[in-house]
């Protein structure tokens, strides 16, 4: 393997989305190099080892569906695991597990050393080689040359990275690792726009200088539950997380080191996440709030190290030291590591196809953190799809593109090739709009076809795929079926979950229609062998029907605009009576569809339909098709 330099596809970076994007385009049947500048920090996760939550949990569920790895890897690393959002709905209601972080960089390794086709090399990537305004191959700083007619730039936030802390700052990649200064550099060159953003991380404390038993402790969630469509659901380790809270005297701390603080003396004024920011932001932003929660959580089994969630800062660390002593519980605690902020290159994602290619520089693709996002999810789902689009091309065949009504995954990447981003992009459940439609359960019934029909989904997962669905159907009509009888016992159970009583005997299904019961309820008045999880199934879509079918008449209704393709070359500036602003965002985003048009910010229904008659204009041009697939849909 050693003297082959030729490779189908080239991936440099071996994070979350790197992994995914290597499995991604060898199991679908291609010769790829995973380019990593440390293989000991595959999949290594610099923040908190914390997978899922709101949104994030949808797309990890999607991935898997897919085909893709990290369900799998988050399932076997948990430690600890609670279901959010049970409150507000199914619509959102998410798994999010603490996992440990070397559990589940393990996974990764031995599964990426497992898979035919794919070899995992050490090496710095200094330059992306473009002949003729395609990728060719990449030169590593050892001046190692390998060649490839598809690249997959997974970077993360070592492009130049720069740590702060407090007033100091030096080139470093996350967690003591190198940054990768040169490849910046090779993409400028190409003419990519490059700009900076932030993130920041959190102090870590050992876990034995805790006075846990003073703390409010969150233990994991009782039920069995996975991520993964595939492997086992489980109960957890035992593992605990546990609450504390700033007060008046951490904010003082803070305060009065303002003069050292990178962020408020403005040293440090880059873009960082608005939905994760540091505790530095938190008391700068808002003075008036007292008290900020702070939750510890383990990253390990053998580590002694704690993660303190929602204590990012970019304080000096005698000034950390000081904060954390006066939170309840870690009065006598000892940081481990210092919380830090980086500062880091990324290619601004309007300059991406949707299926992740550069416009500039063909057969280059880019995913995870460098196209602008946070989050080992965000990550995942760019670098499996960017692995899929890079193999899908080699094959000849049309993109992968889903659709914003099909998956988070679909909105996440419009999106960012959309609009652009200008801090980090989380993705969150608001920004789905048709998020009744794509929750955490239903997954692998929007998914598993695309997956098994590109061949990422092995025959196995299909088969259980079906298995499952014929199982749901078989209990929906036996449910349809089943009388319960209207007697005493019925009624004292009805009552005891708050439903009224029955005067004549109802269907099953019709009493799982009420609100107050559950599955688990109606289990308590009829047998059923079916696990709890389809059951949940069968009692979210049952409960959820009417939303659902009022949800895809809409999107029925805008599909015809959302997929009306625009051809490619479209000249906007030729397009008479059209805005300057519309003109120029247009041009700058090149968008594949009416739909996506009308999501760039600026461009308003006046602009959408003189685009619609110019597309219009152009299919009547069009020499039958020759001429651009002028008004056809977009293929997904
Ligand atoms: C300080 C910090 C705080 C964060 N906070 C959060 C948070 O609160 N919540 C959250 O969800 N996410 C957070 N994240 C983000 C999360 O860690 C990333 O989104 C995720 O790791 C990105 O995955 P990735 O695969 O894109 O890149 P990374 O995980 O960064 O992996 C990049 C890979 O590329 C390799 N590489 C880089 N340059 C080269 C090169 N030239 N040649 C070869 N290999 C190269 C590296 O070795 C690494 O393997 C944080 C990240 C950091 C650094």
């Amino acid at each position: 393997m050693n003297r082959n330099r030729d490779f189908d596809v080239i991936i440099i970076g071996g994070g979350h989305s790197g992994c995914e994007a290597a499995l991604a385009v060898s199991r679908l049947g291609f010769r790829a190099l995973l380019l990593n500048h440390n293989i000991d920090n595959t999949a290594l996760m610099p923040c908190n080892p914390a997978i899922g939550g709101p949104a994030k949990g949808n797309l990890v569920r999607e991935l898997d569906a897919l085909g893709g790895e990290q369900a799998l890897a988050a399932d076997f690393a948990t430690l600890h695991l609670r279901w959010l959002n049970t409150s507000k709905g199914f619509a959102v209601r998410t798994l999010r597990a603490q996992c440990d972080l070397k559990d589940y960089a393990s996974r990764y390794s031995r599964v990426l050393a497992e898979v035919p086709g794919l070899f995992v090399y050490q090496g710095m990537a200094s330059e992306i080689v473009v002949d003729a305004g395609r990728a060719c191959g990449v030169v590593t700083r050892a001046g190692e040359k390998f060649s490839a007619s598809r690249v997959i730039l997974a970077s993360g936030t070592y492009m130049r990275g720069v740590v702060h802390m407090g007033m100091t700052s030096f080139p470093s990649g996350p967690l003591g690792q190198v940054p990768s200064p040169e490849i910046s550099e090779s993409l400028a060159r190409t003419g990519i726009e490059l700009r900076r953003f932030r993130t920041d991380t959190t102090p870590r404390i050992c876990r034995h200088s805790v006075d846990w038993d003073s703390l409010p402790l969150q233990p994991s969630d009782p039920s069995p539950a996975a991520f993964s469509h595939w492997g086992p659901k489980k109960l957890h380790r035992g593992y605990f997380c546990a609450q504390t809270r700033t007060s008046a005297r951490t904010h003082d701390i803070l305060k009065a080191a303002l003069g050292r603080s990178p962020l408020a003396t403005k040293k440090l004024d880059t873009a960082g996440p608005r939905y994760c920011p540091s505790i530095d932001d938190k008391i700068l932003k808002f003075p008036d709030k007292e008290s900020h929660p702070i939750f510890l959580e383990p990253v390990g089994r053998e580590s002694r190290e704690v993660y303190m969630q929602n204590f990012s800062t970019t304080s000096p660390p005698d000034v950390q030291i000081e904060m954390i002593h006066t939170l309840p519980g870690c009065e006598r605690a000892l940081m481990i590591r210092p919380g830090y902020g980086i500062e880091y290159d990324y290619v601004s994602p309007e300059q991406l196809e949707p299926w992740l290619e550069t416009r500039s520089v063909r057969g280059l693709y880019c995913a995870g953190q460098i196209c602008g996002t946070s989050g080992y999810e965000e990550a995942a789902a760019l670098g499996l799809m960017a692995g899929i689009n890079a193999a899908l091309s080699l094959r000849g065949q049309g993109p992968l593109v889903l659709g914003r009504d099909q998956a988070y995954i679909g909105v996440l990447i419009d999106d960012l090739t959309t609009r652009g981003t200008d801090e980090p992009y989380r993705m969150l459940p608001s920004r789905c709009e048709h998020r009744l439609l794509m929750r955490h359960d239903n997954a692998d019934d929007r998914l598993c076809r695309v997956g098994m029909e590109i061949g990422l989904l092995s025959a196995d997962r299909w088969a259980a795929f079906e298995a499952r669905k014929r199982a749901i159907e078989q209990e929906r009509e036996r449910l349809a079926a089943i009388r319960v009888p209207a007697c005493d016992r019925t009624n004292a159970i009805l009552r005891e979950m708050g439903s009224s009583p029955l005067a004549e005997p109802a269907f099953a299904m019709d009493l799982l229609l009420r609100p107050e019961i559950s599955w688990d309820g109606l289990l308590k008045l009829i047998d059923s062998d079916l696990s709890a999880d389809l059951g949940a199934k069968i009692e979210i879509e049952a409960k959820y029907a009417g939303y659902a079918r009022r949800e895809a008449g809409r999107v029925r209704r805008l599909s015809s605009m959302e997929r009306l393709r625009i051809p490619d070359g479209m000249e906007y500036g030729e397009i008479p009576g059209l805005s300057a602003e519309a003109s120029e965002k247009l041009s700058r985003v090149c968008p594949r569809t009416l739909g996506q048009a009308s999501r760039i910010p600026g461009v308003n229904n006046v602009d959408l339909q003189l685009v619609q008659v110019a597309i219009e204009r152009a299919r009547r041009l069009s020499d039958g098709g020759r001429a651009g697939a002028a008004g056809r849909d977009l293929p997904c």
